[in-house]
């Protein structure tokens, strides 16, 4: 039997849809192309907690358990994702994926590994970092150190000892960077081409996510300066250590850049101690050289690249029409001709948090399938 409803990818927007779409009475299937729901989460270092507080970053009808903590770990969060598709009896088909999507007659044709499926509506759930992006440095071809992404650091301990260069200074690489030297690694250097706006987790034992969305409603400008009067007071001035107060906001970063905002987890602490040095932007690559724009030449064991992610949309949906030229989905998509029944859910970051809103969006798009169905 036809469902009415494909869905593409079984992490926390997928899910989210899904579950929205059942309480309307509609069964989706869900595709996925790894073993189990939150395939992406899994593949996540082992030391990553959820920068968002527990109790909003849950999906609707199940609360991550007290137990958990305030800043969730890991592997509890895929355990509360395997045990919200079962509540919410999901149907998730693993180990397909998802190839291309052509409209037919009636609806679309979703092409995966394991045969096509049909469907009048199609959501397209596969996650906004799903490739990882690194920078095309010239000299890499030639270049005899390894490189390798966060994405692909399954814990920090893997490069305890070695010297690193890690390139990128968002969440991901402020992140990683306190784990790092945590974990005893032998010399982290930090590339960095645009500062970022550094906010603790909490402060004086207060968690700002909340707060992030509470100021929602005020206009951005406000919420800028506030968020820069906290990152002063909790940290001051760090152009010392290589990292002046940011021009852009992190509000406004986010709306131009799609940046998101980098959370403190010892890093700082780290970086004021010594433990690790803030340098230029990477020039080239010269041998088992790294050439900054200064001109200095550094000799890491290896090269992490924190360079941020890329939707990796081209294949499936690109030929549609429905990407914008920085390859995200345009907002009208799904709701009228020629793209009616075609939907993007979790493409849209936010500061307040993307898991936060996957929710959102599952239920208006589950209402408008249900309206059209
Ligand atoms: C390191 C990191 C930490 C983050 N921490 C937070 C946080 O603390 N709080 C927060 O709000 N947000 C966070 N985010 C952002 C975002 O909320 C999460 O990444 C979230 O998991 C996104 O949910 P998603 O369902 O859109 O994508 P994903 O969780 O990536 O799920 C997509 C699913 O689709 C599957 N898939 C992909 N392509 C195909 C295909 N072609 N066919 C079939 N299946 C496919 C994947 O295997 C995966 O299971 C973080 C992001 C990163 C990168």
């Amino acid at each position: 039997m036809t469902p009415a409803v494909v869905i593409i990818g079984a992490g926390p927007a997928g899910l989210a849809a899904g579950a929205a779409l059942r309480r309307r009475g509609i069964d989706p299937v869900i595709l996925e192309q790894g073993d189990g729901v939150a395939t992406s989460w899994r593949r996540r270092h082992e030391e990553l907690r959820l920068n968002t507080i527990r109790w909003l970053s849950d999906l609707p009808g199940l609360r991550i358990p007290r137990a958990a903590g305030r800043w969730v770990r890991r592997d509890d969060y895929v355990a509360y994702l395997e045990r919200f598709a079962r509540q919410a009896r999901l149907q998730v088909s693993c180990g397909v994926r998802a190839r291309r999507i052509d409209a037919v007659v009636g609806g679309w044709e979703v092409t995966t590994d394991a045969g096509p499926h049909r469907a009048p509506h199609v959501i397209v759930a596969t996650g906004h970092d799903r490739v990882p992006r690194v920078p095309d440095w010239p000299g890499r071809a030639g270049f005899r150190r390894p490189i390798r992404h966060v994405a692909t650091l399954r814990r920090a301990a893997e490069l305890a000892g070695a010297r690193v260069l890690l390139v990128g200074a968002g969440n991901s690489g402020v992140e990683i960077a306190g784990h790092l030297v945590d974990a005893g690694v032998g010399r982290l250097w930090m590339s960095v081409r645009s500062p970022p706006t550094i906010l603790p987790r909490q402060l004086h034992g207060v968690p700002l996510h909340p707060l992030t969305v509470a100021l929602r409603p005020l206009p951005e400008r406000v919420r800028d300066r506030l968020a820069r009067a906290v990152a002063d007071h909790a940290f001051g001035d760090l152009s010392a250590y290589g990292l002046p107060a940011p021009r852009q906001g992190p509000f406004e970063r986010m709306r131009t850049r799609g940046v998101t905002v980098a959370v403190d987890q010892g890093f700082v602490g780290h970086l004021t101690a010594g433990r690790l040095s803030v340098v230029t932007v990477v020039d080239h690559l010269d041998g088992s050289d790294v050439v900054l724009r200064d001109g200095t030449r550094l000799r890491p064991d290896i090269v992490l690249a924190a360079t941020g992610y890329d939707p990796g949309l081209t294949e499936l949906v690109g030929h549609l029409g429905v990407l914008d030229p920085d390859g995200r989905p345009r907002r009208v998509a799904g709701s009228r001709p020629p793209t009616a029944g075609l939907w993007f859910a979790g493409y849209r970051p936010a500061i307040e948090g993307t898991l936060r809103r996957h929710p959102i969006e599952a239920r208006r798009i589950a209402r408008a399938i249900a309206r059209r169905s």
